[in-house]
């Protein structure tokens, strides 16, 4: 159910169990949680449930086929069909931006409300256990052009045509690296788009070095063999090993220039060919979102693609007992996975909770499922992890912190001239980092240009903040003691 103020589902503090995120991994935790016995508070920032994986229309825009840029889209009614049968109290646009444990050991969500978090009171949601289903964000890596409009995100694409219905523009170049290019190209083109090529910066026959992974997992290979037949019949083109080096236009988009790269991602010199366009729909894979749990000192692993996920246990615990993790906060590896992780956690939680034997048979298929698709999950991270050469693409002009505007020469400066030798110093010398998005869209590149060729340091994911939040939310906190009844937008 969506909570109002008046719910009385709205007064069941403290929860047994809060799920931050109601992607496939939260609602999956969350519904199993329920139909357990547990009292369980969902909150999500977006209006709808589904995360990104079944983002899909407002109803006022009246969609009538929803379900047709999805797959697996029964998998998400199914969970959305038992969210609303079950007593699972549902607070959309909550945006969590600190959790903390209380003295008594239950753990508090402080969540600012509405679309974009300013509406209504600061919410303060209790519960006795934690599960943390945030999501990925979009790892983007610079060249000359990325600021101009008409370049968005890969994903950002996808979430655009699948909870808005439109395009980015009428002739998209797809760009990049990761899995998540084919399925963006092929809903363009079947949503009428024009894509003259899909360009990956990695070498798919690196899949081929886990033959072991790759035959345990025989839907994946479907997955991508039907987005291949799509973009065959919309003829796009596939250039693996290559790589948008430059984007051109005056007020926007008009052309790209994609160039050969070598083995490091390093552009191969004589090989730049332009191809014209309207639009650019570029990402370099997926961070996972994990600020909330390394705030709180959860530990990290490194993940195959140089990115930090969380450490979980066998069960899915963090670090922090009573602090559950589940889908790309533990390392980017789809919807699938992320349902399987949400409901291992659930089960835990609830056996822990209610003191009872879990059913042992159901935790040990899950937790198959879940290795097998994680061997896989790592197969795909190691084969698009970014090659050290793609430094090669910044000229000293090119703007690497967008936000601040810091250029890629002013980093390379403050290492070179200044003695940087880590992001966190880059940052204090050029604010490369600080503004609006605190790093999330250039801390990846600034890390590597402070690693000057060596392996660098991921980006440390520790944020007081993980959402912006305004000074009047934080002073509310002052005023009321924790509130037993949690308004809602
Ligand atoms: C932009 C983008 C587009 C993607 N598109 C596709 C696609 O088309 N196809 C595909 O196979 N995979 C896609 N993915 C990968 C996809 O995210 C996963 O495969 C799958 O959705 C993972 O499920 P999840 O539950 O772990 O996370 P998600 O589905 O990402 O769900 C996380 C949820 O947490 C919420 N959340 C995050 N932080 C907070 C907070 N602080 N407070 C409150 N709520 C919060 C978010 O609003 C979101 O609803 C995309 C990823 C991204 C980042």
């Amino acid at each position: 159910m969506t909570a109002s103020p008046s719910d009385p589902g709205a007064r069941q503090e403290p929860y047994d169990l809060a799920v931050v995120g109601a992607g496939s991994a939260g609602l999956a935790g969350a519904v199993t949680a329920s139909e357990l016995g547990l009292s369980v508070v969902l909150l999500d920032a977006s209006a709808q449930t589904g995360g990104q994986f079944h983002r899909h229309p407002a109803p006022a825009l009246g969609a009538r086929r929803p379900e047709a840029l999805h797959h697996d889209w029964s998998a998400f009614t199914d969970l959305r069909r038992r969210l609303a049968g079950s007593t699972v109290t549902h607070l959309a646009g909550h945006h969590v931006w600190s959790t903390v444990r209380e003295g008594d050991g239950t753990w508090t969500a402080h969540a600012v409300t509405g679309a974009d978090g300013t509406a209504g009171r600061p919410a303060r949601i209790r519960a006795r256990t934690l599960l943390l289903a945030t999501g990925a964000y979009e790892r983007q890596l610079p060249f000359p052009g990325w600021t101009l409009p008409g370049v968005v995100g890969a994903g950002g694409a996808q979430a655009m045509l699948k909870s808005g219905l439109v395009l980015p523009g009428r002739r998209v170049v797809v760009a990049g690296s990761g899995p998540l290019l084919l399925a963006v190209a092929s809903s363009l083109a079947a949503a009428g788009a024009r894509v003259p090529a899909v360009v990956e910066a990695a070498g798919y026959l690196r899949y081929a070095r886990a033959p072991l992974a790759l035959l345990a997992n025989p839907a994946k290979a479907a997955e991508a063999l039907s987005h291949g037949a799509a973009l065959l019949r919309h003829r796009v083109r596939v250039r693996p090993r290559s790589a948008v080096t430059e984007v051109h236009g005056t007020d926007r988009v008009e052309a790209v220039t994609v160039t050969r790269l070598d083995a490091d991602w390093r552009p191969v010199p004589g090989t730049g060919r332009r191809i014209a366009c309207d639009a650019l729909a570029v990402g370099h894979g997926l961070v996972p979102q994990i600020e909330l749990a390394t705030t709180l000192g959860c530990a990290t692993r490194r993940l195959p693609d140089g990115t930090l996920g969380l450490a979980l246990d066998d069960l899915q615990e963090t670090s922090e007992r009573g602090l559950w993790a589940a889908g790309e906060t533990g390392g980017v590896g789809g919807a699938e996975l992320a349902r399987t992780e949400g409901e291992l956690a659930a089960r835990a939680v609830a056996a822990r909770l209610l003191g009872r034997r879990a059913d042992e048979d159901r935790i040990a298929g899950l937790r198959r499922r879940r290795d097998r698709l994680r061997a896989f999950a790592d197969v795909m991270s190691a084969a698009h992890a970014p090659g050290p050469g793609w430094q090669d693409w910044l000229t000293d002009d090119t703007d690497v912190c967008r936000c601040e505007e810091v250029t890629a020469g002013r980093i390379r400066e403050a290492v070179t001239e200044l003695g940087a030798r880590d992001a966190r110093t880059a940052k204090l010398l050029t604010r490369a980092g600080m503004g609006w998005c605190q790093g999330r869209m250039c801390g990846t590149a600034v890390s590597c240009l402070a690693a000057r060729g060596g392996v660098p340091e991921p980006p440390a994911e520790r944020r007081p903040f993980a959402v912006p939040v305004r000074l009047s939310a934080l002073a509310a906190l002052d005023e009321e003691p924790a509130d037993p009844h949690p308004r809602t937008s």
